[in-house]
């Protein structure tokens, strides 16, 4: 494959930090697809052995991400619908490297908000690297919103909580947030090896007005960021007007400091400062490491912030009948506080109850701890979603399907399984829970989400 770049687009970038326009060309001219993914440390399955060389496929700044050979197809793939990887652009997993060397292991954030998060990329890392912070994952568009909730609920924590709201909608929570990271629509120049109709979409006008919606992004929702408060600011652009100027805006604007971070010099990131500020900020060039453009810089908040101080409870409680009935399908269920939410039992960390309040009370919440199931008439039928978390009983029954039957379970078919034990089972595939079937005595019924089963024949 091969792109050729716009003209300007090439003379805009002559005199930025790290880049060289001849090598730059080239990488683009003779593209190499570069494909990676990013292991759940939750769903450890020897299935994804064979997708890597174990060793010698490292993404350098993070360890759960690996190079692949080649591009497999993922949708045929069992372990990839239960939430074993989710496949991401190696360069943007630096977002784990900044997360380990800012709170060294130990002072992990307590509350963290992804403000750009949809498909979920950033947020499936953050809950991965945080999984004992309360993590709100956002996106403004509606219509992202679905395969963002769907993908944080294949990865499978319990601290994520998915809501749909424009970044003004957080002025509701002052000083709330620990860490906020931006991963702000942009004019998505770092993406033109991947993607030639971004090429055709780019000029300098939608970089300017990408630049004016970043600020603004950023103006609405920095009050939410806590006293001490980490902001990462990141792109997927070259563009200097939407990378090192809007870290000058921001310490021009705001109580913000720039914050500088070591970086192994063998990795090919180019380490940047801005010009006003001199504010370090990171720039990944495929022509320099394997992976795609992507900008990312650190700040931390200076200013003494009011806190959010208004909790009130409005979770209803699940009836204790219900309760009852969705138990036994929990592992330890008295970490959990049971809802009821449109008749569908959640199950939510008690320990953020307080937190789960202040964002109902303020945000419009999409998805919000582990459906467990809903009663219908004296059956609980168990949801989806607990499949495919750590929430799930040991004690519930499994089945493991060999490959051909975990993809005909995936598409919503028949399938037959040798078990003499009836009721809700869970299908399995090398490690990874898939969904549920019910074993009746003469069939078995497939209880997999039509909406998410696979139409590939
Ligand atoms: N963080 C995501 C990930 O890692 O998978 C990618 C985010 S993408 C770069 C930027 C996101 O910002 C998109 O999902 C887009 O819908 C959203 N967005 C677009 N306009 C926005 C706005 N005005 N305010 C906030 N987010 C916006």
């Amino acid at each position: 494959m091969s792109q050729v770049l716009p003209q300007n687009f090439i003379d805009s970038l002559n005199g930025i930090q790290g880049f060289d326009r001849d090598a730059f060309i080239s990488v683009h001219e003779n593209v190499q697809q570069v494909t990676s993914i990013r292991l759940n440390p939750l769903k450890p399955s020897p299935a994804i052995k064979d997708l890597f060389v174990e060793g010698e496929s490292i993404v350098p700044w993070c360890a759960e991400g690996k190079y692949l050979q080649k591009r497999p197809s993922f949708t045929l793939d069992p372990v990839f619908h239960g939430g074993a990887y989710y496949v991401q652009e190696a360069s943007s997993m630096f977002l784990n490297y900044l997360i380990k060397k800012i709170y060294k292991e130990k002072s992990f954030p307590k509350r963290v908000v992804d403000l750009c998060a949809a498909p979920g990329g950033k947020s499936t890392l953050l809950a991965a690297a945080l999984p004992d912070s309360f993590i709100v994952s956002n996106e403004v568009i509606k219509t992202r919103v679905s395969i963002l909730a769907e993908n944080i609920s294949k990865w499978g924590n319990d601290n994520v909580i998915v809501t749909n709201n424009d970044p003004k909608d957080f002025k509701k929570l002052p000083g709330f947030f620990d860490l906020m990271v931006v991963d702000a629509p942009c004019s998505g120049s770092g993406l033109f090896r991947k993607d030639a109709k971004a090429i055709e979409e780019w000029s300098e006008a939608n970089v300017e007005m990408c630049s004016h919606r970043q600020q603004r992004i950023l103006t609405d929702a920095i009050e939410s960021l806590s006293e001490d408060g980490y902001l990462l600011y990141s792109t997927c652009s070259y563009s200097v007007q939407e990378d090192e100027e809007i870290c000058d805006w921001i310490v021009d604007q705001f109580s913000l400091h720039s914050v500088k971070i070591s970086v192994d010099p063998s990795w090919g990131i180019v380490e940047t400062v801005s010009k006003k500020h001199h504010a370090p900020g990171f720039r990944f060039y495929p022509d320099k490491l394997k992976g795609e453009g992507f900008f990312i810089a650190c700040f931390r908040q200076t200013n003494i912030v009011d806190e959010y101080n208004s909790y009130h409870n409005k979770l209803k409680p699940a009836g204790k009948q219900v309760a009852l009935l969705a138990v036994p399908f929990l592992k330890n269920a008295e970490e959990y506080i049971l809802s009821d939410q449109k008749e569908i039992v959640i199950a939510s960390l008690k320990k953020w109850e307080k937190e789960i309040a202040a964002v109902t009370n303020t945000l419009s919440v999409r998805k919000s701890g582990v459906a467990v199931g809903t009663v219908k008439g004296r059956d609980f039928i168990p949801h989806h979603e607990l499949a495919l978390s750590h929430l799930l009983s040991a004690d519930i029954p499994q089945v493991n399907l060999t490959k051909d039957d975990a993809l005909l379970y995936l598409k919503r078919q028949e399938i037959r399984v040798d078990q003499v034990r009836k009721g809700w089972t869970i299908c399995r595939y090398e490690h990874i829970n898939l969904g549920w079937i019910k074993v009746l005595p003469n069939r078995v019924n497939n209880y997999y989400p039509t909406n998410w089963r696979i139409l590939k024949p």
